[in-house]
């Protein structure tokens, strides 16, 4: 279902530090580029909770009836060890330690990012470029920035000159770094003696014999710096000037400072209209983060295989406990919230399967008709504020309350109130929020049902023979595992706790 037109939505751009009116440049088209995973490596949690925002976002501009181009890269070459200019391309280490070719890690890596992407139910976007792919686009555009005189060349690799492109233009305003700042801030690096000034970065890198990825380029061959590959992308794809660009917080600099810049350099026009960067993860109360040993990965947090876990949460518990909270605020993660999302999602979910089920009454209450209109306004209004799916699940909690209400006979719902409830509900909760009914999917398994018929059958005859302590034997084991037998007039039934 399409929700338009009920107001406009507002998004928090990182570029005015404010939240501003969506208007796209030519709607209904949008266009949306977000930094993708370096796939070197499992995809780490808090990825996934970067991703997952931005597939609200996908998920919320398709809902409000725009036809989204969403372009999210792969990159497989150029991002280095040292996230700037200094050391070895992490996909070419890894090959150099697991003793793979380069493209065996990418594929290997990239296969895994898309299997996580699957089991969180996240969208895989319009196009998934690689770097790789577009050695000629990036190339082209570092000759178009040498061209404009703000790159030059050394030894077989090209620089941006970051200097001199501050002084002509805005530099910084992304991050809120002042040139005369990073310079008394910036530590010698690698490559120093190329570069003209340390906060220069590359734009190609000379590559030697030793190297396992190089193309040839008109200045030797190399491989492409880091943050070009997104400005070549995002432009082959998306045009000079786009819409979203959106990344973890982490990117903005100098990964997206570096890219503006590119592209003002390049082509003489600023590349983003909206920057949007999510927020970070912590467990506990401290950053998620490897020398921690806190960081869990997606199948550790499934699994519960990490001494933080007390035991393992399903996919669709991870991710309404992480839509519980907004996209710009940190999430902490412990046992006790995830618990309580658990059971959140699980009466959400109850309710959903209940409306399906609810009748139109016979004396419906006309207040009723009111009500409903005004909760899927109140929704649609929270995932206009700058998606704020805490808000928008409060709300669905309330419709929450009302289908119980009405399960209960305490409400009666009109045929067309219960209609529009439904409608809307569903939407919401499943094409928005993405979340997916676990306990159904296991109710429609036809071998899980005949599992349980076998079940309710030896039951039967224990207790067609009077062997009661054998037939509540079976009946309790089933309960154990969360499937409860109900006896009725026509015979047993079986639903999940
Ligand atoms: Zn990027």
């Amino acid at each position: 279902m399409s929700f338009s037109p009920q107001g406009p939505l507002h998004i928090t751009n990182t570029l005015t530090r404010s939240k501003q009116e969506f208007v796209p440049l030519a709607p209904p088209h949008v266009g949306l580029y977000v930094c993708g995973p370096t796939v070197y490596s499992d995809v780490h949690l808090g990825n996934v909770r970067s991703f997952l925002s931005f597939d609200i976002l996908f998920r919320w501009l398709t809902a409000l009836g725009y036809k989204v181009r969403y372009v999210r890269n792969i990159t497989d070459v150029g991002h280095l060890t040292g996230d700037v200019d200094e050391g070895e391309d992490k996909i070419a280490k890894r090959a150099r330690l697991e003793q793979l070719e380069p493209m065996e890690v990418v594929q290997k890596y990239t296969n895994g990012f898309h299997d996580v992407m699957r089991v969180f139910n996240i969208l895989p976007p319009s196009i998934e470029p690689t770097a790789t792919a577009h050695l000629i686009e990036q190339i082209a555009m570092v000759e178009r920035i040498l061209a404009s005189g703000y790159a030059y060349t050394a030894n077989g690799s090209v620089y941006f000159d970051v200097p001199k492109f501050a002084a002509e233009h805005p530099y910084g305003e992304l991050s809120g770094r002042r040139v005369d700042e990073l310079l008394a801030n910036t530590r010698d690096t690698e490559g120093m003696e190329e570069k003209r000034s340390p906060l220069d970065f590359a734009l190609w890198k000379r590559a030697d014999h030793t190297h396992l990825m190089k193309w040839p380029s008109p200045w030797g061959e190399g491989f492409p710096g880091w943050h070009l590959e997104c400005s070549a992308m995002s432009t082959k794809y998306l045009g000079l000037t786009f819409d979203i660009h959106g990344g973890g917080m982490d990117l903005k600099f100098p990964h997206h400072e570096c890219e503006i810049a590119q592209s003002v350099a390049a082509d003489g026009q600023v590349p983003v209209r909206y920057w949007m960067h999510g927020n970070m993860l912590t467990v506990n109360g401290r950053k998620m983060a490897k020398s921690e040993g806190n960081g869990f990965t997606p199948e550790e947090l499934i699994t519960g295989n990490h001494k933080l876990l007390e035991r393992g949460y399903s996919p669709m518990t991870v991710r309404f406990f992480m839509l519980q909270c907004h996209y710009g605020s940190t999430l902490d993660f412990s046992n006790a919230a995830l618990q309580a999302a658990e059971k959140g999602l699980e009466r959400l979910m109850a309710a959903l399967r209940g409306l399906e089920k609810l009748a139109p009454a016979a004396k419906p209450m006309p207040e009723l008709d009111a009500q409903v209109q005004e909760l899927e306004q109140r929704c649609v209004a929270a995932m206009n504020d700058d998606l704020n799916t805490p808000v928008l699940i409060a709300e669905l909690f309330e419709g929450v309350r009302l289908i119980n209400s009405a399960r209960d006979g305490k409400a009666a719902l009109s045929g067309p109130a219960l209609e529009r409830l439904r409608t809307f509900f569903a939407a919401l909760v499943r094409d928005v929020l993405g979340l997916r009914d676990e306990s159904v999917a296991m109710g429609d398994d036809k071998l899980l049902d005949g599992l349980v018929q076998e079940f309710i059958r030896q039951r039967a005859e224990a207790r067609a023979r009077r062997d009661f302590a054998a037939g509540d034997a079976i009946r309790d084991r089933l309960a154990e595992v969360g499937i409860i037998l109900k006896d009725g007039k026509d015979g047993t039934t079986w639903e999940r706790a």
